[in-house]
């Protein structure tokens, strides 16, 4: 982990007690220097959480479609498949599988996923919470460019032949767990790690800020593999990833909002 100069912002090298360009003390190089921990590894840590989304969110997830196009086929006797039943399964198997890895890889770091936030803080992104919560399900009901879900996902929420649960076919139960635990992955995945790898390098907040905005949303759309989403996820990133970076890197807003407009939007199209 880089420890950087607090005064002229420069990485300072191992044992650097005192800046050798400002000369000011670093209390966390003093720190370090005491105890042998030089802090975590987050560049490592970002290519383990990577390596997590490209095998369980990417590879497995295809795999589980062709998977799922194979038994649905088998089903229906010959006659095809849909991307429903496979999208919906493939999701739904994928997103459980990630998040399992994901604490037990990174169980030693949950503590530090909810550190504590002051109270402007809390409600200055709660209110961003709501504001964007109001905006994605008014888009999600607008249009068919601008969807919380698939297209294919919505039609069935809105048809009669939809089911709380069934363990083989499509279900509700499988499309909101899905879509709540790929959001919350890629709250992990995406923004915990990319932040704090992002923190050790010389860019400025507001570059991050871009950086994670536009690599968590083509995670999300590249796992979810619609287009239909892409305009409600980007929205998302751009709040949440605001919301993480205001709020001392604290996750827990972000996913109590991707949870509440999951359920929400679910709710609208059902009833
Ligand atoms: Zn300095």
């Amino acid at each position: 982990m880089k420890i950087r100069c607090k005064n002229c912002y420069r990485v300072l090298n191992p044992n650097e007690e005192y800046c050798t360009n400002c000369g000011e003390h670093s209390a966390r190089m003093q720190q370090a220097m005491l105890t042998g921990n030089y802090g975590p590894d987050a560049t490592g840590k970002l290519k383990i959480a990577l390596t997590i989304f490209g095998i369980a969110g990417f590879i497995i997830c295809g795999l589980l479609q062709v998977v799922f196009a194979l038994i649905e086929n088998k089903i229906n006797d010959g006659n095809g498949y849909t991307n429903l039943f496979c999208e919906s399964n493939s999701l739904f198997y994928s997103s459980i599988l990630t998040i399992i890895i994901t604490l037990v890889v990174f169980r030693k770091d949950l503590k530090d996923y909810f550190p504590t936030i002051n109270k402007k803080q809390l409600l200055g992104s709660i209110l961003i919470a709501i504001l964007v919560s109001a905006i994605v399900i008014i888009l999600t009901n607008l249009s068919n460019f601008t969807l919380l879900f698939p297209k294919y996902i919505v039609n069935y929420l809105k048809t009669d032949d939809k089911v709380f649960f069934d363990i083989v076919g499509s279900c509700i139960f499988k499309i909101v767990i899905g879509a709540i635990l790929v959001g919350i992955s890629v709250e992990i995945l995406g923004h915990k790690y990319l932040v704090d790898a992002l923190d050790e390098t010389l860019l400025g907040d507001k570059a991050i800020y871009f950086i994670t905005v536009i690599a968590s949303t083509f995670m999300e759309v590249i796992w979810i593999m619609s287009i239909d989403v892409l305009v409600v996820s980007l929205i998302i990133n751009l709040a949440t990833t605001g919301i993480y970076m205001y709020t001392n890197r604290n996750l827990l807003i972000n996913i109590i909002m991707r949870v509440l407009i999951t359920i929400i939007a679910v709710v609208i199209f059902i009833i």
